[in-house]
């Protein structure tokens, strides 16, 4: 069976995943910092959701971000210190991100709000719909026949169509979606298909630092791609193959595995 979270490391570096399969023995820990990490961002939109039902159109900016951001900070201390305490490596760092995201989500959710407020003369409880439509949650998908498992951030349900959408704190590129995050939504799009018995025609990856919402087409030339790149991870996964990859400074000084991959 294979999981789309190697199939997104292997998409970061065919050597980084040959390292998590075959080298490393820590790569559980850095695999459940990652869901805990997602679990609290979901919470994060959760409690925004809650604190947007309070918020009357005759509120101001301040007023309005006041009201979102109300329980945020207390739960986010509060849960890093769970996962803290769960020894996973959370640093700090890591920490002062995720409280940045959140209160930058805070500022756009805000002004979002009340300009659709002033234009559709409603309160906020009445088009919590726009800014969260029906959806689930780190849902797991999977196809036995594909063999081919994975977690998919949200699913938003719109008009009885599903929509994949994957969650990225990493830097977006200037247009578009990296080839990384168009193939793992294509995954999830094919999984949601045979789960539900539907066509996915469109995902959307959601680049949380700055805010902003790309969509990926799931067109032919992308599925394919998702195919080929299954079977290159089952090369590495299933029968060890070394991968030939050329050093990218960018991803290689970020890499946390460049001092094994050094020797
Ligand atoms: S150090 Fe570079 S080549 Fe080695 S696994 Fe990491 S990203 Fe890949």
């Amino acid at each position: 069976m294979i999981n789309i979270s190697s199939i997104k490391t292997h998409m970061y570096c065919p050597m980084k995943l040959y390292i998590q399969n075959h080298v490393d023995t820590n790569e559980n820990d850095d695999y459940q910092l990652a869901i805990e990490i997602k679990k609290l961002k979901i919470d994060i939109f959760d409690l925004i959701q809650k604190n947007m039902r309070k918020i009357k159109k005759d509120m101001g900016l301040v007023q309005i971000e006041q009201i979102l951001s109300q329980n945020i900070d207390s739960y986010i201390k509060s849960t890093a210190d769970a996962i803290i305490s769960m020894d996973l490596g959370l640093n700090n760092e890591q920490i002062n991100q995720i409280i940045d995201e959140a209160y930058f989500n805070i500022k756009i959710t805000s002004l979002k709000i009340k300009q659709a407020m002033t234009i559709l003369d409603k309160n906020a409880f009445a088009i919590i719909d726009l800014f969260f439509p029906n959806s689930m949650y780190s849902y797991l998908l999977k196809d036995s026949q594909l063999e081919l498992i994975g977690m998919c951030d949200k699913i938003e349900i719109i008009d009885g169509k599903y929509y994949p959408i994957s969650i990225k704190s990493s830097n977006p590129p200037l247009k578009g979606v990296w080839d990384q995050d168009a193939i793992e939504l294509v995954a999830y799009a094919i999984l949601l298909e045979e789960e539900f018995e539907t066509e996915v025609f469109v995902g959307f990856v959601d680049y949380e630092k700055i805010g902003d919402r790309r969509p990926v087409v799931m067109d032919v030339n992308l599925r394919k791609g998702l195919f080929e790149v299954m079977r290159e991870v089952k090369e590495i996964t299933d029968n060890k193959k070394l991968p030939n990859v050329r050093k990218n400074p960018r991803k290689c000084d970020n890499c946390e595995y460049k001092d094994i991959c050094i020797k």
